[in-house]
């Protein structure tokens, strides 16, 4: 066996001078790389320094050549997008035309592990190499165990890039908090950036703004405002032609009314600086009357209810549901069953299944007549013609035999189709019995859920009107208010605390980087040391070549170097380890303190957002119109179940005003019309807006706001007879008694053929 000889390099300081591959070399082409941060003057003068001092540096040296300086001045670390001269030198060096790199530390050079590596490697493997020297750090890449190094610190310096950007997210945080927003004025149509930076209102976009609102809240789509601006020639903010998505953002902008909500987007990756719609990982701040709006609160309330803005669905979670299409797109997707099942193992507890829409057709009798027959040439002897009408319903999903495990389908499982054919009797009695165990809730009209829903929001809305801060909406949300309170005053918050938490995390993090800094110099100590034992032995003949893990073997010959340093073993109790669990304490007491501090920020940001749902709440039910559309006050009445017996907003029964208006029999008088009540319009986007959950319990629907109080709606059973001498207003003012059920449903009446008992006669034969 050939013996080999093996090159260790035996120094204990390194440098440039006696470093790696090139200690042998002369005429060393070197360049230098710095880099400052703007904005900071102390920075700047370093950046003049920096230059100065390499330029010297390299000169001056014996056998090293000037190859260049090469400076950026970054704005921040972490990316190097804006670091033209980087990319530059990169590019030369791989050209070949530099040999040795010098910068002043590893987060001078680049603020993450990837890249830092990246660079590093790409110009390790370039022949000859190009080594970096890092002066700070006191690291040459091409040297033994420089790798190593290099891979802890810039983990390091990853850590110290993520603080970084933690502590600047957390400063926009407190400028958030303190109503200071960063909004790009240049990039949002209607304002200006004023001399002083405050926002001053460009007249001629503020135009095409309140055009948009006002168009929008008479009732005119986002796409025909979009049309309908082309047509006039105004422009987006971009200089684009208007869209329906574009028409939106401006819809939801609240800034437009004055205000501003703040960290709607979050820096989530330190890496990239990518920014992220925040959907709750961090507290939202909503700031009223930070500026002079455009829009009247009263135009932006409306316009904001009109927003059709989905609510969260039961079994969301499920991510088999992401076309939304048909009945899923109905805001009552967020319905619960509440009734309480009698068999099974969870016999004595809450369904708390959600519920599906099925749409029943029904025949309108009485309604028959011929006129469409004969209009389109259908022989009247055989045919016979009849009015069908559609009413949609919501079920219980268990009822209907959801299965264990399974999720939810589109078009319902195969004993729920089986269950929807229910009204045309196709259900055996032991369907029906096995349906009825696994839960006894009833189906629910959709026209009574939408009215029971109105009528409870013109009950609150009177109520207020008359008590204000007595009304029970008002009681109900300061008892929200004080629990929330509480809960918060539980877990000790208060902006002490969180001052407290930042200060220690701020010394817990110096702290860590001092111990890791004792680490990384007690295993270079370390390996060093092991490489002149090695080396000594093999000199001295006491160990071969082949003694020597292999590892370490590879380490220390080739171009590889520098692995023997992963597999340094830690002895236990020696410098190293006492460093690294120290390290590892530090962290964990680091991470429990930032996850305390984000708790609290979220809790303070969630009291914020319930009082501003609850503003909005109130102003919706302000705006509820008290007329229809034909300037008749409105009528709102609630009804008991069987449709008999008329009750008041607040369950008392109306004396003697019994609901006997039935199947058109009864005259239609101006007074009785007048006297009859409303058929309400189904504000869909308060329901969307703020009713975050309903568990339907029989005839009542308790519904969870995004306010934290709990609102409870009651008749929900009602049919569709129970409607009958309702009074009913179309958006033209037209007036009409609903004296048939399917008036209540007026809109998907069909005109259906069926075949006359004789003709069924002579196909049977
Ligand atoms: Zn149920």
């Amino acid at each position: 066996m050939t013996q080999k000889k093996v090159e260790v390099i035996p120094a204990t300081k390194r440098s440039v001078h006696n470093g790696g591959q090139l200690k042998v070399q002369s005429n060393v082409r070197v360049a230098a790389y710095c880099r400052v941060s703007t904005g900071d003057e102390s920075q700047q003068t370093s950046y003049t320094t920096q230059k100065a001092f390499y330029t010297n540096l390299i000169t001056n040296k014996p056998g090293w050549r000037f190859a260049g300086i090469y400076a950026d001045e970054a704005k921040s670390g972490t990316s190097r997008e804006h670091r033209e001269d980087f990319n530059r030198m990169m590019a030369d060096a791989l050209d070949g035309k530099l040999d040795y790199i010098v910068t002043k530390s590893i987060s001078r050079f680049a603020r993450n592990t990837v890249d830092t590596l990246n660079c590093v490697r790409q110009l390790r493997q370039q022949n000859p190499p190009v080594g970096v020297y890092f002066e700070k750090e006191n690291i040459d890449t091409l040297d033994a165990t420089g790798e190593l190094i290099l891979t802890i610190l810039s983990a390091l310096a990853q850590d110290e890039s993520r603080s970084i950007s933690d502590n600047i997210r957390w400063s926009i945080q407190k400028n958030f908090q303190a109503g200071k927003p960063k909004v790009d004025l240049n990039r949002m149509l209607g304002y200006d950036k004023g001399a002083n930076g405050e926002w001053v209102i460009n007249p001629e976009q503020a135009k095409t703004v309140r055009y948009i609102f006002e168009r929008y809240v008479c009732g005119q789509t986002a796409n025909r405002i979009a049309k309908e601006l082309n047509e006039l020639g105004r422009k987006t903010v971009n200089k684009k032609n208007w869209s329906a998505s574009s028409v939106l953002t401006v819809l939801r902008n609240e800034k437009y009314v004055g205000d501003i909500e703040m960290q709607k987007t979050i820096t989530k990756d330190f890496l990239t600086h990518r920014s992220t719609i925040n959907k709750g990982e961090a507290p939202r701040y909503y700031v009223e009357n930070h500026h002079v709006g455009i829009i009247d609160r009263s135009t932006w309330d409306k316009a904001q209810t009109m927003l059709y803005e989905k609510p969260s669905k039961v079994g969301d979670s499920v991510p088999a549901q992401k076309k939304k299409r048909g009945y899923t797109g109905s805001p009552f997707g967020n319905l619960v069953c509440g009734a309480v099942l009698e068999h099974g193992e969870r016999a004595g507890k809450e369904c708390g299944e959600g519920f599906f829409r099925v749409t029943y057709t029904g025949v309108a009798t009485g309604y028959t007549d011929d006129r469409s027959l004969a209009a389109t040439g259908g022989d009247t002897d055989i045919y016979l013609e009849k009015y069908a009408y559609a009413y949609p319903v919501w079920r219980c999903k268990q009822k209907m035999g959801k299965r264990e495990g399974e999720k939810p389908r589109q078009n319902g499982t195969p004993d729920q189709k089986l269950y929807c054919r229910e009204k045309h009797g196709r259900l055996s009695d032991a369907e029906r019995k096995a349906a009825n165990e696994r839960c006894p809730s009833e189906s629910i009209h959709e026209c009574a859920l939408e009215q029971s829903f109105m009528e409870m929001l013109y009950r609150l809305k009177r109520d207020y009107e008359k008590n204000h801060e007595a009304s029970e909406i008002s009681t109900l949300f300061q008892k929200a208010c004080e629990q929330m309170y509480q809960q918060m005053k539980g877990n000790s918050v208060s902006v002490e605390r969180l001052e407290t938490l930042d200060a220690q995390i701020k010394e817990l993090g110096e702290k860590l980087q001092e111990t890791i800094g004792r680490q990384v110099t007690a295993m270079r100590d370390a390996v060093l040391e092991q490489n002149l034992e090695l080396n000594e032995s093999l000199a001295e003949g006491n160990i071969t070549l082949d003694e020597i893990d292999s590892d370490i073997r590879n380490g220390l010959t080739g171009n590889d170097i520098g692995t023997s340093f992963y597999h340094a073993d830690y002895e236990e109790g020696s410098e190293i380890e006492a460093y690294a669990s120290l390290a590892k304490d530090i962290r964990q007491r680091i991470e429990s303190f930032r996850k305390e501090k984000e708790t609290l920020s979220q809790e303070q940001g969630a009291l914020t957002v319930m009082k501003k749902n609850f503003d909005l709440f109130i102003a919706c039910l302000k705006e509820l119109p008290e007329q229809n559309a034909a300037g008749m006050p409105l009528k709102v009445n609630g009804l008991d179940v069987q449709g008999s017996l008329f009750r008041d907003v607040d369950g008392k029964p109306v004396d003697g005003a019994i609901a006997s208006l039935n199947r058109g029999r009864l005259k239609m008088t101006p007074e009785r019309i007048a006297e009859a009540p409303d058929l309400l319009h189904f504000e869909k986007g308060i329901y969307c807006a703020f009713m975050k959950k309903g568990t339907v319990k029989g005839d009542i629907v308790l519904y969870e706001t995004n306010f934290g109080v709990t609102l409870p709606t009651c008749g929900n059973q009602r049919t569709l007879t129970s409607f009958l001498g309702f009074k009913k207003c179309s958006l033209d003012g037209l007036v009409t008694l609903v004296d048939a059920p399917y008036r209540v449903y007026d809109n998907t009446v069909q005109y259906r053929r069926y075949l006359r008992s004789k003709a069924k006669r002579e196909q049977a034969v």
